[in-house]
């Protein structure tokens, strides 16, 4: 058994993990720490997932990094100097290891990989992320990352810029540019999570499209990262190596 604390218990990730915890057969819930609990709780866990806030994450895993614990992150808001801090208080800590994921959906994590594989063999590409209308960021953490993945794709193919004969634009007619890739983003009232990448060559096009329809479908993937972080020291970003899918 393993012994697992969830940072961020009553929130709703943080609270569908716990769900997640107790359900399976090989791990122990042993603390759900939310706002204003002691983190002292959790002192015996092998493992802690943290869903809570971009400004209580570090903390936490300065926290867990100093007591030896290991860490599966799906709070948002890391940026290059978090990660560069993270690496920095990891080796001083060398067996302790940490894995942060944007998107814990291995559906999303897919539909990433395809789009990836994809680009580089179509003149056009173009992403539509659909989100709920409460959501604060546009685009979409996960359509960057799609952006950032295609543009990289296709600078290591060689492709040409994407043809688009626009003289004329409405400001945000065209979507945003993003690594040369345009990304649409609409806020829909009734929708969750969703996005589509439209690809386009003379004659077909092809279009991969991710729905999320609950915060269930990240648990599979936040269980995988549980199990995989004991095994891999060091800072592990996304989730693609524990799944296998290896970036050429
Ligand atoms: P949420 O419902 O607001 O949950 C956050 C919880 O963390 C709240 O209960 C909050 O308590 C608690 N919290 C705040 N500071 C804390 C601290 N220092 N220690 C322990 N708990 C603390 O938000 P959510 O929708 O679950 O999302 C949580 C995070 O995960 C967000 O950054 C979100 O963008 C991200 N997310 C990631 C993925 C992924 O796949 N990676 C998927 C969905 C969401 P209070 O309410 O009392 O402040």
């Amino acid at each position: 058994m393993m012994d697992v604390a969830v940072f961020g218990a009553n929130g709703r990730m943080g609270a569908e993990v716990c769900r997640a915890v107790s359900r399976a057969a090989d791990l122990e819930l042993a603390a759900g720490i939310d706002f204003g609990d002691d983190r002292a709780g959790a002192a015996g866990a092998q493992v802690a997932v943290d869903f809570t806030t971009p400004d209580a994450v570090m903390d936490n895993l300065r926290w867990c990094i100093d007591n030896g614990i290991h860490a599966v992150v799906g709070t948002t808001g890391f940026t290059a100097e978090r990660y560069a801090e993270l690496r920095e208080l990891l080796a001083a800590k060398p067996q302790v290891g940490v894995i942060v994921a944007a998107n814990f959906s291995i559906g999303a994590i897919l539909m990433m990989d395809f789009a990836r594989r994809a680009a580089p063999f179509y003149e056009s590409v173009e992403i539509i992320e659909l989100h709920h209308p409460n959501k604060k960021d546009a685009p979409s953490g996960t359509a960057t990352a799609t952006a950032a993945k295609i543009a990289a794709a296709r600078a290591k193919a060689g492709c040409a810029p994407m043809p688009d004969a626009t003289e004329q634009e409405v400001p945000g007619a065209r979507g945003a540019d993003l690594d040369g890739v345009r990304v649409h983003s609409v806020r829909l009232q009734g929708l969750i999570a969703h996005q589509e990448v439209h690809l386009g060559a003379q004659g077909e096009t092809l279009t991969v499209r991710h729905d999320s329809l609950d915060r269930v479908s990240f648990m599979p993937g936040v269980l995988a990262a549980v199990r995989a972080v004991a095994e891999r020291p060091g800072l592990t970003i996304g989730l693609e190596s524990v799944l296998g899918i290896q970036e050429d």
